[in-house]
């Protein structure tokens, strides 16, 4: 708690950003940091993942300014991003960039804190559930299961329009389960690389859509399957491939209507 004041008085004399990680979908999963940070902001600037419900819990006369992005489609550009969260800190206004899931898991965090620090802007991180970790415990999918996988890799499905290629031999050792981000697209190549790298065709595998929300949908089959499964989800959705996928079947509780 005193750290959390000395943070929102030396904000108030010099602008200060918070940067928010709103979760995955249902607005109840923002922490409790997260809620109070909102409620204190002067300026709000948020991406298109972020929950309705969780917009409305910034104070009234907030600035709110969107800056959604899309895949292949960024509403405003990273570099006009960035420099509107100085603009705002440097006029001395309490900001909060608030991103889905965690800022730091494939949210380019990382990229405007940068910014920030080499501006001389202060700023906080406020941790959120990312997509990987509230969609699988909505689905009843365990990371790692003792009898399963005693690792997990995130993993982004973007990895051709990024030039960088992955390590397919590394995500294919056994054991691990993986999660691809932003993979929807690229699921016929991830599947391909998969088995290529030794992953057996018939390994479980799910595709959980609009992960934690109410309209959450699971697809189960297995990784020879992935593409079709694939055509029949729509995005915001993520990929896990591996055995863990198929207690599902036995611990699924969110899509169940009691
Ligand atoms: N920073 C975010 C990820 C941003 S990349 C996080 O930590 O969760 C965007 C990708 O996240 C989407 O393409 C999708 O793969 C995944 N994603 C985000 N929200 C999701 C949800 N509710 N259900 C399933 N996947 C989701």
């Amino acid at each position: 708690m005193t750290t959390t004041l000395i943070s929102t008085q030396a904000s108030l004399a010099q602008g200060f950003v918070s940067l928010v990680g709103a979760g995955p979908g249902d607005p109840d999963l923002l922490t409790v940091k997260g809620y109070r940070v909102i409620q204190q902001a002067q300026v709000v600037v948020y991406d298109r993942l972020v929950s309705p419900e969780i917009l409305a819990l910034a104070n009234e006369k907030a600035e709110m300014i969107y800056v959604g992005k899309k895949l292949d489609y960024h509403c405003v550009p990273q570099d006009q991003i960035n420099q509107i969260l100085v603009d705002k800190a440097l006029e001395g206004k309490r900001v909060v960039r608030l991103k889905g899931g965690d800022s730091f898991i494939f949210g380019r965090g990382g990229e405007e804190l940068e910014t920030l620090a080499e501006q001389g802007v202060r700023f906080e991180v406020v941790p959120g559930i990312t997509a990987a970790a509230g969609a699988t415990a909505y689905a009843g999918i365990p990371l790692t299961h003792r009898d399963h996988a005693q690792a997990v890799q995130f993993i982004t499905g973007h990895v051709q329009k990024d030039g960088k290629e992955i390590d397919w031999q590394a995500a294919a050792q056994s054991n691990s389960t993986l999660v691809f981000y932003m993979g929807l697209k690229q699921s016929g190549y991830i599947a391909d690389k998969l088995i290529t790298h030794g992953i057996a065709e018939d390994m479980p595998c799910a595709i959980i859509e609009n992960g934690t929300r109410r309209e959450q949908r699971v697809f189960r089959g297995n990784l020879a399957q992935l593409p079709n499964l694939a055509k029949q989800a729509q995005s915001p959705a993520l990929i896990v491939v591996g055995s863990v996928t198929s207690l599902h079947e036995k611990l699924d509780w969110f899509n169940i209507k009691h």
